[in-house]
């Protein structure tokens, strides 16, 4: 038989009374659980890309004094891990401990999380409404967590209609106009023009907000739009050649304001200026930071151009350490090397905390180098037998006396 559907009847409900009607064991990581069908439950099920309600069963009823002491080490309370519901219309408890049938149970919803999911809800339904009726596109997808709302449109919006979109869906909950959640006969379906996601067998639960949105929704939703509390659209991408939305409402809205201003603050007591001055000065610093480190490049090129002209001429292999140089220095610093020097000729550049390596050799395979890095020291790269490229961790503060031991040692 089909589980009654208290959140149907009274989405504001938080506590209820239930008998267990089935049980039946079921795993998973291993770990055992107890699959729980009630008469009636408060506990809306997984279904339409919303996440289940949380919450807890404990015993309820009076118990008889002659079985006290019976179940007095048995569990009192359970908590419930999951919830879903099957084709029959059955919903499933997963319970984190056994449970017999015919027990007499109270349960308690998560009232915070699920007034959440109403508000965010409802909002979706005001903002889709809106869509539908300016654009003609249908929502084709939605997605509530616990911490993100996301609703995918068969059809594209620009950032001005997203933003005109957001105004006038905080103007419909600004009006506090009555959600109102019903079951029409099928007659007057029918003639009813409203927005639905899928084929529903049997009775249809129409959701309308009266010159807003009408929509077919089995999820519990707030009375009035004015709870939904604000509408704040926090991103949109391309989705399947529609858009994708994330939107906050109500207290995730404001707890998400809370975070951004948060941040603003910090930011702008770090660059001392004020929020509104804050793009222009991290911009300023960008550009700051890439003049300096071209400055920066120059001089270390500079050191490295005075290094190159001490190199021993007399030694087989050499190498040259340096840090923030662009590639093309390195490259010719190893060219100029490979001239003069018979074995390998190697520059090894510090950046952040990885060396870009560039190795040549005439007479040499400058493969066989780098194999011997990749052995020793996990280097990545690759190239031809006259010049190899490279790049590899800097593990420890010893790492560049060892590489110049092995070049000055003589590599076998
Ligand atoms: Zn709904």
């Amino acid at each position: 038989m089909a589980t009654r559907k208290l959140y149907d009847e009274d989405a504001y409900a938080r506590e209820f009374d239930a008998t267990v009607v089935e049980v039946h064991e079921t795993e998973k990581d291993g770990e055992k659980y107890y699959d729980v069908i009630l008469d009636r439950t408060l506990f809306f099920p997984e279904e339409g890309g919303q996440t289940c309600d949380r919450g807890n069963l404990r015993l309820g009823g009076l118990v008889p004094a002659e079985i006290e002491e019976e179940i007095s080490n048995r569990p009192q309370a359970w908590n419930v891990e999951d919830v879903q519901i099957d084709g029959e219309n059955k919903i499933h408890h997963i319970l984190d401990q056994p449970i017999d049938i015919g027990t007499r149970v109270h349960g308690e919803i998560d009232w915070n999380h699920r007034f959440s999911n109403m508000q965010q809800h409802t909002g979706e339904h005001i903002f889709s409404g809106i869509v539908h009726a300016k654009k003609g596109y249908a929502n084709v997808g939605f997605h509530l967590s616990d911490s993100v709302v996301t609703m995918d449109y068969d059809g594209e919006l620009t950032d001005e209609e997203i933003q005109q979109i957001e105004y006038e869906a905080n103007e419909a909950i600004i009006k506090n106009i009555p959600v109102h959640c019903y079951y029409p006969e099928l007659e007057a379906l029918e003639r009813m023009d409203y927005r639905s996601k899928i084929q529903i067998d049997g009775a249809v639960r129409i959701v309308e907000i009266s010159g807003v949105d009408c929509c077919a929704c089995c999820a519990p939703h707030v009375k009035t739009t004015a709870e939904v509390g604000m509408l704040k659209v926090i991103g949109h991408q391309r989705y399947k050649g529609g858009i994708r939305l994330t939107i906050l409402c109500g207290f995730r809205a404001l707890r998400d304001y809370d975070r951004v201003s948060g941040i603003a603050t910090m930011a702008s007591q770090e660059l001392s200026v004020s929020q509104d001055a804050l793009v222009d000065a991290v911009l300023k610093q960008k550009e700051d930071m890439a003049n300096l480190k071209v400055a920066l490049g120059e001089a270390n090129t500079r050191v490295m151009n005075q290094e190159l002209s001490q190199v021993d001429l007399e030694a087989e292999n050499v190498v040259l350490f340096s840090e923030n140089v662009p590639n093309l220095v390195m490259r010719n610093a190893v060219n100029t090397l490979m001239e003069k020097h018979s074995g390998y000729a190697a520059v090894f550049n510090l950046d952040g905390n990885r060396y870009q390596f560039i190795i040549g050799s005439k007479e040499r395979d400058a493969r066989e180098l780098s194999t011997l890095l990749r052995e020793k020291y996990g280097a990545k790269g690759g190239g031809s037998s006259d010049m190899v490229q490279g790049s590899m961790e800097k593990e420890t503060p010893m790492m560049e006396k060892e590489i110049r031991e092995l070049f000055n040692n003589g590599i076998s």
